[in-house]
């Protein structure tokens, strides 16, 4: 345990964020690292529970937070990078952009502010950069099998990790230019700068994973080659299927999908040549609900936009708990990204009918505000449209932040006959099997739109799967 008295003498302390004027004039990272002396403290109020939640509950990975803790507290840096290597490829991409459900389960938080369980975990990986420790981990000896894995985010990349590193063959393979799915494209800089993932693509080449780009499995490579030239494939190809809306004038000008403005930014800042960008530059912009909505807010910010409204269909959210979310659970309240706090307009029970526009483009929205009933006895919610409230919304750029469906239903769902579940997933088995014999799949495919840390540990399950499958 930490400091058996240390909950009670240190209160929590957040890492400082970069001013609002300052970061919005770049895309680079907002939070900044608390002083090694802050940190240890702040391992210090871990209180050793006795039943770690943020461990067992709230941690999808099952990251063993008060061991590592203790050892940040004790200054055993290495001890603890190897323990969180143990259940995490990636805690520097964790550390600065999981929502941490850790925290909100820690039993301190009943009653005091939780411990800054997702900075020191980003602290330790830092320190291991730092200090040389994150080197390649060769695997011991080469088994001869050769394992596919078709998409390149967090569950890919930590199932290739793995799966090298028990020496099998492992070529990733990804249609994008770059390697690391929504952690590239999607993920703003100012959450995540991409050297974040360039370092780790080192020590995995350096592992002997190959990354092939530009890759469309399906039609640039057919499932009949895969399935001939690998002992196994593993599908990780993401959710990437986004949620239309179908009202009157969705096909004007300057409607567009959240992803396209993102990763067109993200590709700017990588130094790409993008002509005719989507841009928010002197525009009123409106976005989604959500967290990818929120990062649309921050990068229009940047961009100059003259106003960014965000709405959302459902009802404004609790500040507190309510009784029926009671701790540990993932608590549904109000929350204020570091993209809320550059300046939008927040509106919530508001549906979008339809967009009105001037010579082909957008210029306005027109919405109504809705009523949410109780759940009914199945927990269900629905609304009613209030009469007489209907009302407008000025907007030149409409970004569509209305969530993900499920994964491509292309030809390498289909010619590898894949089974999919009642909402559009790949249906897998314990071992992440899929209905296809010798074919995994892990991540958002099988999950549906999901988060990192989710993706990451799929990607170890399906990468243990595959272990036992090449015996
Ligand atoms: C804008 C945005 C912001 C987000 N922010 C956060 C956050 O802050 N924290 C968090 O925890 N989660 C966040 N998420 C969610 C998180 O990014 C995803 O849950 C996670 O990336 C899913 O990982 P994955 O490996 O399953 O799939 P993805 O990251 O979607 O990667 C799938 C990859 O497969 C490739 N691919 C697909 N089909 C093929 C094919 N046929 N051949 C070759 N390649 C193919 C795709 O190009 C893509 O690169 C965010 C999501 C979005 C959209």
């Amino acid at each position: 345990m930490a400091k058996p008295t240390g909950f009670l003498e240190y209160s929590r302390l957040d890492p400082d964020k970069r001013t609002v004027q300052e970061r919005i004039r770049d895309h680079r990272e907002i939070e900044q690292m608390l002083s090694p002396d802050n940190l240890i403290l702040q391992a210090a109020r871990c209180m050793d529970c006795g039943v770690p939640s943020c461990h067992a509950y709230g941690c999808p990975l099952f990251n063993r937070i008060p061991d590592w803790n203790d050892m940040v507290y004790a200054g055993h840096w290495k001890r603890a990078l190897d323990l969180l290597h143990a259940t995490n490829n990636f805690p520097e991409i964790a550390g600065r952009i999981c929502p941490a459900p850790c925290e909100t389960a820690c039993t301190l938080g009943i009653n005091q502010p939780p411990v800054s369980i997702r900075h020191i975990e980003l602290q330790i990986a830092e320190r291991g950069f730092d200090e040389g420790w994150i080197r390649p981990e060769i695997g011991a000896h080469a088994t001869g099998k050769r394992v596919a894995v078709i998409g390149s985010g967090p569950a890919g990349l930590a199932a290739a990790q793995q799966l090298a590193r028990a020496g099998h063959g492992v070529v990733v393979f990804e249609k994008d230019d770059r390697i690391g799915g929504l952690l590239r494209y999607g993920i703003p800089d100012f959450k995540m700068e991409k050297r974040v993932i360039d370092r780790r693509l080192e020590q995995m080449r350096g592992e002997g994973v190959r990354f092939e780009t530009g890759v469309l499995a399906g039609l640039d490579i057919s499932p009949r080659f895969l399935s001939r030239s690998f002992d196994a494939i593993l599908i990780t190809a993401g959710a990437t299927v986004p949620r239309d809306l179908d009202v009157p004038g969705r096909d004007l000008e300057g409607i567009q999908f959240a992803m396209a403005f993102l990763a067109q930014q993200n590709r700017v800042n990588a130094g790409d040549d993008v002509p005719d960008p989507i841009s928010a530059r002197g525009k009123d912009v409106v976005v989604g609900g959500g967290d990818t909505g929120s990062d649309c807010i921050g990068t229009a910010r940047r961009q100059g936009a003259k106003s960014v409204t965000q709405i959302e269909i459902l009802p404004e959210p609790p500040r507190e708990r309510h009784p029926e979310n009671p701790w540990p659970e993932w608590p549904n309240i109000l929350r204020r990204s570091t993209s809320h706090e550059e300046g939008c307009d927040r509106q919530w029970g508001v549906l979008t009918k339809g967009f009105r526009g001037e010579g082909g483009r957008v210029r306005v929205l027109e919405c109504v505000r809705v009523d949410w009933s109780g759940p009914d006895a199945a927990g269900r919610r629905s609304y009613q449209e209030i009469p007489g409230s209907a009302f407008e919304i000025k907007a030149d750029l409409v970004l569509f932040a209305t969530g993900f469906v499920h994964v491509e239903h292309g030809p390498l769902v289909q010619d590898l006959g894949l089974r999919l579940d009642g909402r559009g997933n790949i249906e897998v088995d314990s071992g992440f099997m899929t209905s296809a014999e010798g074919v995994f799949a892990a991540g958002d495919s099988v999950t549906g739109a999901s988060l990192v840390v989710r993706a990451i540990w799929q990607g170890r399950q399906a990468a243990e799967g595959i272990k036992g499958f090449l015996g």
